[in-house]
């Protein structure tokens, strides 16, 4: 007899339980921060991309009311229809200016900004070069589009040479060839070798995207990301990022040339077929990018920065360029252990597993904010050393 079709989803549901792979919602009680409720008890979160702290700001909220007041609660249509309102408009020139790019454009989230700019960048006479460990979106987009793609292993500088020796070769001289990685990867807190990544690309004369989700807002002079930190804005073609981690709203951005930007406003499906981000969304997200690039940003930046070198210390790592410190514990089981003692200890560290990285590389991920206090800190390293 054939199964039922809810009955699949049981079995399907069971077998991840066994690989301790199943994953649950559940509410926190209040709004997120580093000091949230779940059910009423208390909780150390180490586990938010708010790392600026932005997300709960007075200047941030009362910019998100002010949205309203002045626009509206929704944009009515697509931006090409008659959704783009003057805080899209303003989001948008203050990123450009702010990464010293011709243009910029946004999207509803930085997922959609993954999806929309590489299915409108690639076409079948394309080769597309990914780094392994890229985020799920930037791996959507590049096989939604009729390009040949190809993965090089994480930060793997051989192998990328060897794919655009293969690419060119492919594509022809005046064929299209690009290169896509992140600036700091989500997972691992790392950093890509972007100097080396940029003479590689002049190379073999390929273009360059890089996401800088996890970096844009906390590296960098301004905020600006871990190209301007290395001095690199101006040989990266694609500027990719989001509004919805350091600044603490939601969205995703690409600043480039003007007529990149004016290709995409033509053919990001992402953009093109989807009603625009609410205004008062798109408002507080330009009042956090002036925040970021401001003073106070600077000392939100220190703060964080004291942060990461205090725990690192305490857990006797280096420390990293970002705010993200992964303890790789292997197995999937054994992550979940981990956690959960931290839980009942009141502290939340999420356990990621696969797929959000590969089999067998779980761990805990330990997100940090301008927001923790040196004492949150010293709670978190000893009840990690303490389920040692
Ligand atoms: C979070 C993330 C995204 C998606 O951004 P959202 O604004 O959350 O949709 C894209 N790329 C990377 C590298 C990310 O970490």
């Amino acid at each position: 007899m054939e199964r039922s079709g809810e009955q699949y989803f049981e079995e399907a549901l069971s077998a991840l339980e066994q690989d301790h792979l199943l994953r649950k919602l559940t509410a926190l009680d209040g709004p997120q921060g580093v000091r949230v409720e779940r059910s009423g008890v208390p909780l150390l979160n180490f586990s938010s991309n708010d790392y600026l702290g932005l997300a709960n700001d007075p200047r941030i909220r009362n910019a998100f009311h002010e949205g309203i007041d002045r626009f509206g609660a929704g944009s009515g249509a697509s931006r090409l229809i008659c959704g783009t309102l003057p805080a899209h408009e303003a989001l948008e020139a203050c990123l450009a200016s702010l990464k010293k790019t011709e243009a910029c454009l946004c999207f509803s989230t930085g997922f959609g900004t993954a999806t929309g700019v590489l299915q409108a960048l690639l076409d079948k006479n394309t080769v597309v070069i990914l780094d392994k460990l890229c985020h799920a979106s930037l791996v959507d987009g590049a096989r939604n589009s009729p390009a040949t793609l190809r993965v090089f292993g994480h930060n793997d500088l051989t192998k990328l040479e060897d794919l655009l020796v293969w690419g060119r070769k492919k594509v022809g001289p005046a064929g299209r060839l690009y290169i896509v990685t992140e600036s700091v990867f989500s997972m691992d807190g790392d950093t890509c070798p972007l100097q080396e990544i940029v003479a590689l690309k002049n190379r073999f004369g390929a273009r360059l995207l890089v996401d800088e989700a996890h970096a844009f807002g906390l590296i960098g002079p301004s905020g600006r990301g871990w190209a301007a930190e290395l001095g690199l804005e101006s040989e990266v073609d694609f500027q990719m990022g989001t509004l919805s981690k350091a600044a603490g709203v939601s969205g995703g951005y690409l600043c480039a040339s003007r007529p990149a930007i004016d290709w995409l406003i033509n053919r990001a499906r992402s953009f093109i077929y989807s009603t625009a981000p609410p205004p008062a969304a798109a408002w507080a997200a330009r009042t956090s990018v002036d925040l970021i690039a401001s003073s106070d940003g600077d000392r939100l930046r220190n703060t964080l920065r004291n942060n990461v070198r205090q725990l690192a210390r305490a857990l006797d790592c280096p420390a990293p360029v970002s705010a993200i410190l992964p303890v790789i514990l292997g197995s999937e089981d054994a992550a979940i252990v981990k956690a959960t003692q931290l839980l009942e200890a009141g502290l939340l560290v999420p356990a990621i597993r696969y797929p959000t990285v590969a089999r067998g590389k779980a761990r805990l991920r330990i997100a940090l904010s301008a927001a923790h206090s040196r004492n949150d800190l010293d709670q978190l390293a000893a009840a990690i050393k303490a389920s040692n």
